[in-house]
């Protein structure tokens, strides 16, 4: 079987409403797809993480810079590819664009290996370690409203009440505003509801300082990139100096990147994006990596179905840290906000919502060879830009 041709498409839908995290407002969905086509028939899916603009230099770099190093190849030399295209590429980027572009070629050639095997990817990667997944649903974006406190504190019962197992939220007004935003959230779930809260990297050491001190006080469960992915010091002050959870890593690339963040005891949960790390095979290095030192991993998910599906054979496959009787389980992480390249892209929706809603905030298992999905090429053509 041949590798025979390696294409990106790049999907938009207007949001309806501006939408923002502490580092922009954003109007559009955007979702980068890689399809690797074989001479065999059989045609693998996968993900690039990078919205808007950096999904179209991203198709760039897949189609231009990869593609050709891939060709003629069989899809199922997984290693060989990966390591081929990053040794070529190592002089022009360790680290983001180009390691989001072979992501998502990665995932792609694991399910043509799926597929071939006739096995979901979960059975190829280790079988199974738990029967239902647990989801988290995460909502309360910014937005350009005059009462935000008061936004954050109805949207977040209502992502209690449609049964979600818990529920994060973003800040990124200003230490003090923060505070209150989430002191909003935790009256809206009311005491006892797990939440946690995301800055994207928007503190100094000192202001996360200041938050943290408050996310204890309202029982917070993980503080999620509160400095700068760079400051591993700024992490480890804080993880040493605070209660609450410290958590990152959606911004780390190989296992490489991931090796100081781990060794300089950054993070108490890790959160690896397959789709940006460098794909499958590298995310099954970087679990190993974060497992040798202890650190539980809740993977980063955002995009589309197909990052969706990827990400819940990866927690379906993935082992208990340390072990125990009553071992905390990891959670998928679930956008609630308005997305149909995960609602609607697939031929057989994978209906997280609904299934949340009628079993007490999990979700069962995916089926089919590969990542078991089917995109809906109608669909695909519809909301196509690049
Ligand atoms: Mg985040």
């Amino acid at each position: 079987m041949k590798i025979t041709k390696v294409t990106s498409h790049i999907l938009q839908h207007d949001l309806g409403e501006e939408l923002g995290y502490s580092q922009q407002w954003y109007a559009k969905r955007t979702a980068h797809l890689v399809e690797v086509e074989t001479d065999e028939g059989i045609t693998g899916w996968g993900e690039c993480f990078g919205p808007g603009n950096v999904a179209l230099a991203n198709k760039t770099i897949v189609e231009q810079v990869i593609q050709p190093m891939i060709l003629g190849h069989s899809p199922l030399d997984r290693e060989l590819l990966w390591n081929k295209a990053y040794n070529l590429m190592r002089d022009h980027g360790q680290k983001g664009m180009p390691i989001q572009a072979l992501s998502g070629i990665d995932i792609a050639l694991w399910d043509i290996a799926g597929k071939v095997a006739g096995l979901p990817l979960y059975d190829l990667i280790g079988g199974k370690c738990r029967e239902r997944l647990n989801v988290y649903g995460y909502g309360m974006m910014l937005r350009k409203v005059a009462d935000l406190a008061g936004a954050f504190e109805e949207e977040a019962a209502r992502i209690k009440d449609a049964g979600f197992r818990a529920t994060k939220m973003k800040v990124g007004l200003g230490p003090r505003e923060d505070v209150k935003l989430v002191e909003a959230v935790r009256r809206g779930v009311g005491d006892g509801f797990r939440f946690m809260v995301d800055a994207n990297h928007c503190y100094t050491t000192n202001d996360a300082f200041y938050v943290g001190r408050a996310l204890e006080e309202l029982d917070v469960y993980w503080f999620e990139e509160p400095v700068a992915p760079e400051d591993h010091a700024g992490y480890r002050e804080l993880r040493a100096g605070l209660k609450v959870n410290i958590s990152g890593g959606e911004a780390e690339f190989t296992r490489w990147g991931w090796r100081p963040l781990l060794e300089n005891r950054c993070v108490d949960i890790a959160q690896p994006e397959v789709c940006g790390l460098g794909g499958i095979s590298e995310y099954m290095k970087v679990l190993a990596l974060c497992h040798a030192h202890f650190t539980p991993v809740i993977n980063h998910v955002w995009g589309s179905a197909v990052a969706v599906a990827t990400n819940m054979h990866l927690i379906t496959a993935m082992p208990d840290l340390p072990g125990g009787l009553f071992q905390a389980q990891p959670m998928l992480e679930f956008d609630t906000t308005l997305n149909k390249f995960r609602d609607e892209m697939l031929a057989e929706p994978l209906n997280i919502q609904g299934q949340v809603a009628k079993n007490k905030g999990t979700v069962a298992l995916p089926s089919g060879p590969g990542l078991g999905i089917e995109i809906d090429r109608g669909f695909l053509e519809a909301y196509k830009i690049a």
